[in-house]
């Protein structure tokens, strides 16, 4: 679909997959005006198929367009493009547990000019594959690098909405940890480095006696669906749940004391990951014994549950696509 001042969003259409044509001098390429958005349809052993939460991902779509300048798409359009294009798709879902389609939406600036202002033409595009499950053998913990040199995101910058140059800007310190044997960075604040923002893809949590605690969403760290969602069961489940700012040095500290029970990762992709392993400065710190927690298992068997039509769903979070 196409963007234009003069017409607003048209001329939505479905082609097949191909390479797109873009003038060399539009604004995506040199200023990184563009968003995206991820999720996913997922089959029944029914044979329903079903969207999680689509209507949040639109929502928080139009989050980052009001952030980066780009006009809105109206949610109701957006989610009837992305059930059309899954039924169309649907029959590339690979049979078999933990598959699914994951599901691409996102805007590009086209205007070919190269002054620094909002573009005047847009489009948007939504392209989806298959992808197998994302723990074949069992779910299974993470050992995650705590990243102090380097800085993701910043209040104030544009850490809240998912647009690529915060990605572009964790590839380095990514590179890194990847290279040391982990598998994803954490990020800690921009302006003192000692709060504990969320990971490359992922939000976190902390069980700390009893009690779940997560970063509060302070405008530079993205508000994760399944983040939303854990949140959600957890008190749904009389778990207590805390969302406030957290430093690192205090999950050091309740780690040395024996009171930091489990440590998970919450995002479309892994759904729930544990975190068997941190390490902030060369200080490796280990949670669980490096096992999978009670409250991570639970939280992902329900949310698997919900989303492959298993178990009931409390809050109606499925989509059907008709
Ligand atoms: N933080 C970042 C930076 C992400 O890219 C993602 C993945 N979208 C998440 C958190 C988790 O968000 P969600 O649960 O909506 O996938």
């Amino acid at each position: 679909m196409n963007y234009s001042a003069e017409h607003g969003w048209h001329q939505a259409r479905i082609v097949p997959y191909q390479p797109i044509t873009l003038d060399p001098a539009a604004k995506v390429f040199h200023y990184g005006q563009t968003v995206f958005e991820g999720l996913k349809a997922y089959r029944t052993e029914e044979g329903r198929v079903q969207l999680f939460r689509p209507d949040m991902n639109f929502k928080r779509l139009n989050r980052s367009n009001d952030r980066m300048s780009i006009p809105p798409i109206p949610e109701e359009l957006g989610i009837e493009a992305v059930k059309e294009l899954t039924k169309i798709d649907q029959d590339w879902i690979p049979d078999g547990a933990g598959n699914s389609l994951y599901i691409r939406p996102f805007v590009i600036a086209t205007e070919p000019l190269l002054g620094v202002h909002p573009s005047h033409e847009y489009q948007f595009i939504i392209i989806m594959s298959p992808v197998g499950a994302y723990y074949p053998e069992g779910i299974n913990p993470v050992k995650i690098f705590v990243e102090s040199r380097y800085v993701r995101a910043m209040v104030g910058g544009v850490g809240e909405a998912k647009t690529a140059g915060n990605y572009a800007a964790g590839l380095k310190a990514q590179e890194a940890a990847n290279e040391q044997g982990y598998t994803q960075v954490l990020w800690l604040d921009g302006a003192e480095h000692k709060y504990i923002e969320e990971v490359g893809s992922m939000n976190v949590f902390f069980k700390i006696d009893g009690t779940v605690y997560t970063p509060a969403l302070n405008g530079s760290i993205l508000d994760g669906i399944t983040r939303n969602s854990t949140i959600q069961l957890l008190k749904h489940w009389n778990i207590p749940v805390v969302e406030r700012v957290l430093s690192i040095e205090e999950i050091y500290e309740a780690g040395r004391t024996g009171k930091l029970e489990e440590a998970f990762g919450t995002g479309t992709a892994a759904v729930i990951s544990p975190v068997g392993e941190l390490n902030w400065k060369g200080e490796k710190l280990v949670i669980n014994d490096g096992a999978t927690g009670e409250v991570s298992e639970k939280l992902y068997d329900n949310l698997t549950g919900i989303q492959y039509g298993k178990l009931e769903d409390p809050f109606s979070w499925m989509v059907e696509v008709k």
